[in-house]
């Protein structure tokens, strides 16, 4: 039994551990990591709390993946909906054909099969930083105007200049990554995400694509990302490393393969990336464009999570005509 987590993952790792340890599958101890991070109303890149999009409309991403059989399911622009994983889960184990839903179609499951909604999403701490962040660059007007209520805006209100004024490449990352493996050695990967601070409303990253953020085989291993998810996109990061894997390659060459995919990215918006991957013999990495990045991981004799160093792949990044170091 072995599961490997972003380092947000801490505040899971171990129940997800009970878990498994209790005889649940690695489906289940994904789904508990990564509720608790979820709904730590500290952590602002997932779940509750998370900072919103331009608007200051918190939008959530997740997925997940049996690597049993494939099975997936996903929900992408989840509004009102704490547990972004646990609805993507009810998408992949519901007698529905779908993998992914997105946006009001998935509000709308989420409220038919009677998930947990909660009235408010964003504490007034996580509006006031909204709200400087958009001061910050100059987006005032409406910003003054809207007062210490989430805005309304109209569909005519212009926001490309702002999002791209003031989506923050440094704020890009985040992210929680979980993967386990069960007592039957079968494999499991999560994410959960509410994407970029400031994004354009609308926008879906790379956690609720299937292949590019998140990724699990039995036969050969799983992948799950963190960092500028159209990277991972445009790449397929995740399906990547498992296919290396699948080609014969070892999980380092795998996995450093993949970010070397990043790395070689053309275009105007590279910034950085992240991923933890592991092997069917259990084996397990993380890999990162920022040096001492880490990744946690556990398994069933340890009592506590240990960190690890990921190992580095550099990637340049640039944000319109702007190198970032
Ligand atoms: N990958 C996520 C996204 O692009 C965010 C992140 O991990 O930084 O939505």
């Amino acid at each position: 039994m072995l599961i490997i987590a972003s380092s947000n993952g801490a505040i899971g790792i171990d129940q997800a551990m009970d878990a498994l340890k209790n005889g649940g599958s690695a489906l289940d101890a994904v789904e508990i990591g990564i509720r608790l991070v979820e709904a730590n109303p500290e952590e602002h890149s997932v779940g509750y709390n998370g900072y919103p999009n331009i608007l200051g409309e918190l939008e959530l991403d997740a997925s997940l993946m049996d690597g049993r059989t494939l099975d997936s399911g996903a929900v992408a622009l989840l509004r009102g909906y704490p547990y972004a994983i646990s609805v993507a889960r009810q998408v992949m184990e519901r007698d529905i054909p779908h993998v992914l839903l997105a946006g009001e179609g998935a509000e709308r499951f989420a409220r038919e099969i009677k998930a947990e909604q909660w009235e408010s999403m964003l504490t007034p701490e996580i509006v006031e930083v909204w709200r400087e962040g958009l001061e910050a660059v100059g987006a005032t007007q409406w910003v003054a105007r809207q007062s210490d209520k989430i805005p309304e805006i109209t569909d005519q209100t212009p926001l490309l200049d702002w999002v791209k004024l003031a989506t923050d490449p440094e704020r890009v990352h985040g992210t929680v990554n979980f993967i386990a493996i069960d007592g039957n050695g079968d494999i499991a990967s999560g994410v959960s995400t509410s994407g970029w601070a400031w994004k354009y409303p609308g926008r879906i990253g790379d956690s609720p694509i299937i292949g590019a953020g998140n990724y699990a085989d039995n036969r050969y291993g799983a992948c799950a990302c963190t960092g500028m998810g159209e990277m991972a996109i445009r790449a397929g990061t995740a399906r990547s490393l498992v296919l290396y894997l699948k080609m014969g390659m070892s999980l380092g060459e795998a996995a450093r393969q993949a970010m070397m995919d990043l790395r070689d990215l053309g275009g105007d918006y590279i910034g950085g990336m992240n991923l933890i991957a592991l092997d069917r013999n259990g084996e397990h990495v993380g890999m990162s464009s920022r040096a001492g990045a880490i990744y946690i991981y556990q398994t069933a004799s340890m009592k506590s999570y240990q960190e690890c160093e990921r190992d580095l792949v550099k990637i340049p990044g640039r944000w319109g005509n702007r190198p970032l170091d």
